[in-house]
């Protein structure tokens, strides 16, 4: 079976490395990334070719999402399965059933894993919150992924969001409020002083663009932040 990946930054690369064991994958990106390609050994092809695959996975940055799904619905073939990586799941499928036709099948999903914590074969869980697609389809993907042993959690875009606004878009403003205050290897500290430099580092290294959109593309995640700051003021004021 071909895959096309629509987007080949850090998150498409992962993806294509791990698919290309199992399938042959065609990968476009906006920005010239062929010598990545090359150096994958994943096929490097015009947008068109990507998009007009059987199963076609959407993994640019999420900010970009309307724009990429209104280039590539024309290639997109009648059958064809249309699958989003986004970090948020209610904006893309709600983009994806308002601009894909109805004889092209709707996946979303949201791999809970990234280019670091991947290697941790134990933590790679991925959401799929089956949108418009077959029975049948839906179990050969949900095969295929408890072979490739990932553990699967099936829900709705809304709880998704809900949930991932604090498990997720918290620790990723946690992180980069640390990163603020340039925190520091130190000799004098204790051993959860190295965990919250674990977090701001895993958080730095994914792109700015990714950290604005997971805050503000998720309806839920302002909400849990007030919490977090409100609770933040209130408990410094109880030490004063
Ligand atoms: P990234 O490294 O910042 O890459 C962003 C990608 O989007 C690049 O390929 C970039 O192309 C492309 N892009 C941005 N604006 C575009 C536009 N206007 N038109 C076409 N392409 C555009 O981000 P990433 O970490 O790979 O994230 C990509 C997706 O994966 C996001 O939906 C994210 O939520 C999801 N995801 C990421 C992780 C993770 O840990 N990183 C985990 C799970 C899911 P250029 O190279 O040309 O800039």
């Amino acid at each position: 079976m071909e895959i096309g990946i629509i987007g080949f930054g850090s998150f498409g690369q992962l993806i294509a490395k791990e698919l290309k064991r199992d399938f042959d994958v065609f990968v476009w990106n906006r920005s010239d990334r062929s010598g990545e390609a090359k150096k994958l050994g994943v096929n490097y092809v015009p947008i068109e070719e990507a998009a007009s695959k059987e199963i076609v996975i959407l993994a640019t940055s999420i900010s970009s999402f309307e724009e990429i799904l209104k280039k590539v619905r024309a290639h997109i073939k009648k059958g064809a399965l249309v699958a989003d990586v986004c970090s948020v799941k209610e904006y893309p499928v709600g983009l994806m059933r308002k601009i894909l036709p109805a004889d092209i099948e709707i996946l979303g999903t949201h791999p809970l894993f990234g280019p670091d914590s991947f290697k941790f074969k134990e933590n790679r869980k991925i959401v799929l919150c089956p949108v418009r697609i077959k029975n049948g389809k839906l179990e050969g993907i949900k095969n295929y992924l408890e072979k490739k042993r990932y553990k699967m959690i099936i829900t709705t875009a809304k709880e998704h969001d809900a949930a991932i606004a604090r498990t997720q878009a918290l620790v990723h403003f946690i992180g980069r409020i640390l990163e603020r205050m340039d925190l520091k290897e130190k000799e004098i500290d204790v051993m959860t002083y190295r965990k919250l430099l674990e977090i701001m580092d895993v958080v730095k290294n994914d792109s700015w663009q990714l950290f604005l959109d997971i805050e503000k593309k998720n309806k839920y995640a302002e909400k849990v932040r007030e919490e977090f700051v409100k609770n933040a003021i209130r408990l410094n004021e109880e030490l004063k």
